[in-house]
């Protein structure tokens, strides 16, 4: 083995060829887990395009290493390079969409429109007659060519709907480097040109590397979109009682100096009998943004009822009076209701559940002392 084989010869196709193989088994596994996990439909097409790459692969390699060179080799190989290729792509799509009737018609019509072009591959033999080179040259030219043809429409149609389009167009750009270089290399240098060799056999290594990346960002993405959703209240946005609770525990527990602030819209069922109840959700979201604008700089805040929302305040230096109050003001200004609030500071002793009902306690205070104040638990 020399190095002009390993980087040019037959050894270098088979090692690329190798490598996407183990990174298409990556992805299958991948994907297979998402399709068992969910059962949706979109991890079950990327799970079958990937077993036509895979196949696609393996047959490359039994070629190479059999020495196998025949036109029906030639016309199989770049039936599944299609068919592969289209199926990974609509695949990408998706990992980030819905697929109805319409998407699939143009995802197959894709694959048909290939085996309408690759009866060229049939009928050349018919029409020309030249040495078996070029005839063999000629029946899959137009598979070639239709290649391009899918690299610019997924180029142009996909990206605006997927996630990651950078890395997406970036795969795409690179597998357009690769379908050139292969082209040129076969009908322009006779699979001689070097350059042009190194470059057929990297480019789609890293071509699946990025489709690789794009689907393994996915799943991180999806995971922590379960996780954010697990922990945040989904009308407000803010986070829920649970996760609220237990942030306040583990400040406790280390005896940390922290505040609770617990408001309570006023005459809140009021809004929703005569304004309706779509109205009062609004004026919640609105509430809920102004204490997540406060609490973004000091602490969290949490949705802890229906109505009823908290701020634990982990930074000690803020005026908790000023805060309340500004908080108190803003909601006065800004939304159509009121609320009243109440607030405590942690001594030491107390559980998370103590100091919660203290400002709880402060709150109902403010309730019936008026309402649309702030008071401290004393
Ligand atoms: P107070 O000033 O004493 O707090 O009066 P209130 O009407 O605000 O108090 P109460 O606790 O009796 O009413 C709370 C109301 O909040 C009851 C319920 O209809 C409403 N509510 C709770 N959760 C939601 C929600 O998610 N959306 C809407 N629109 N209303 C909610
Ligand atoms: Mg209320
Ligand atoms: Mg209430």
């Amino acid at each position: 083995m020399d190095i002009m084989d390993l980087l040019f010869g037959e050894l270098a196709n088979f090692l690329s060829h190798a490598m996407i193989v183990v990174m298409v088994a990556l992805m299958f596994v991948i994907s297979l887990r998402l399709f068992l996990d969910r059962r949706k439909k979109a991890y079950m097409s990327m799970t079958i395009s990937l077993i036509f790459v895979g196949i696609h692969c393996l047959l490359q390699i039994y070629f190479i290493l059999s020495g196998i060179h025949t036109s029906i080799a030639d016309y199989s190989q770049i039936m599944l390079k299609i068919i592969s290729f289209v199926l990974i792509n609509m695949g990408i799509y998706q990992l980030y969409n819905r697929t109805n009737r319409k998407q699939y018609t143009f995802f197959y019509g894709l694959i048909v429109m290939g085996f309408v072009v690759s009866t060229l591959h049939f009928i050349v033999p018919n029409l020309y007659s030249g040495t078996d080179h070029q005839v063999r040259l000629l029946q899959n030219i137009g598979l070639e060519l239709y290649v391009f043809v899918l690299i610019f429409l997924c180029f142009y149609m996909i990206p605006p709907y997927i996630g990651q389009q950078m890395k997406y167009q970036l795969a795409l750009t690179v597998y357009f480097l690769f379908q050139t270089s292969q082209l040129l290399n076969t009908y322009v240098y006779d699979n001689a040109q070097p350059v042009l060799i190194l470059a057929v056999n990297l480019l789609p290594v890293i071509y699946y590397f990025l489709l690789f990346m794009i689907l393994f960002e996915r799943v991180v993405e999806l995971m922590q979109a379960i996780y954010n959703s697990s922990i945040t209240d989904g009308l407000t946005r803010l986070y829920n009682r649970k996760f609220f609770y237990n942030r306040v525990t583990q400040h406790v527990q280390r005896h940390l100096p922290v505040y609770i602030l617990f408001s309570d819209i006023d005459n809140f069922k009021k809004l929703n009998d005569t304004q309706g109840h779509q109205m009062g959700d609004n004026v919640l979201k609105q509430v809920a943004q102004i204490m997540k604008d406060e609490a973004e700089e000091c602490g969290i805040a949490g949705r802890y009822g229906g109505e009823e929302m908290v701020i634990l305040v982990s930074d000690p230096s803020v005026k908790m009076d000023a805060f309340a109050e500004r908080i108190r003001s803003r909601i006065e200004k800004e939304t159509i209701v009121t609320a009243s609030i109440g607030y405590s500071k942690y001594k030491n002793g107390l559980s998370a559940e103590e100091l919660i009902k203290q400002a709880d306690e402060a709150m109902y205070r403010a309730k019936t002392t008026g309402k649309n104040k702030v008071v401290k638990f004393a």
